[in-house]
């Protein structure tokens, strides 16, 4: 079976962490699982230039949606993590599904 890291939240950490698996050509899977509706983005610009009007969603992301068409990750946004079984090494979100 692959291997399987599992990143919970989708901040700017979260984008940063799937770019870095790439550049250390990482193979695994990897499950990105955010309670927000968003691709993981910058938050600084979203006060300034975003609310002025001056930058495009896309500008905010931290990679483009197409970054994350690969069969090996899968993308849960709109998920909430609710406990974390590190023994298990199962992260189980809100509506009890398991991810491992
Ligand atoms: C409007 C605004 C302006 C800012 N401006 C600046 C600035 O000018 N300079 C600066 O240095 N910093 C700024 N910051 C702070 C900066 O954006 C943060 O330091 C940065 O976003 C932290 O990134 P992170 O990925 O660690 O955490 P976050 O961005 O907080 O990402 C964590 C993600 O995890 C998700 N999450 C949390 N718990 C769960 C769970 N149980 N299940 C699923 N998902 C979960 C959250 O929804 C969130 O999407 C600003 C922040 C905001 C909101």
């Amino acid at each position: 079976m692959k291997k399987n890291i599992v990143i919970v939240g989708a901040g700017h950490a979260a984008g940063q962490v799937m770019v870095m698996l790439r550049q250390k050509k990482y193979d695994g899977k990897i499950t990105l699982i955010g309670e927000e509706e968003h691709y993981p983005h910058q938050r600084p610009p979203l006060s300034k230039k975003f609310l002025a009007g001056e930058l495009s969603v896309e500008r905010l992301y931290i990679k483009l949606p197409s970054f994350y068409d690969n069969p090996d990750v899968e993308l849960h946004f709109g998920t909430t993590v609710a406990s974390i079984d590190l023994a298990d090494k199962t992260v189980v979100d809100a509506d009890n599904n398991a991810y491992r």
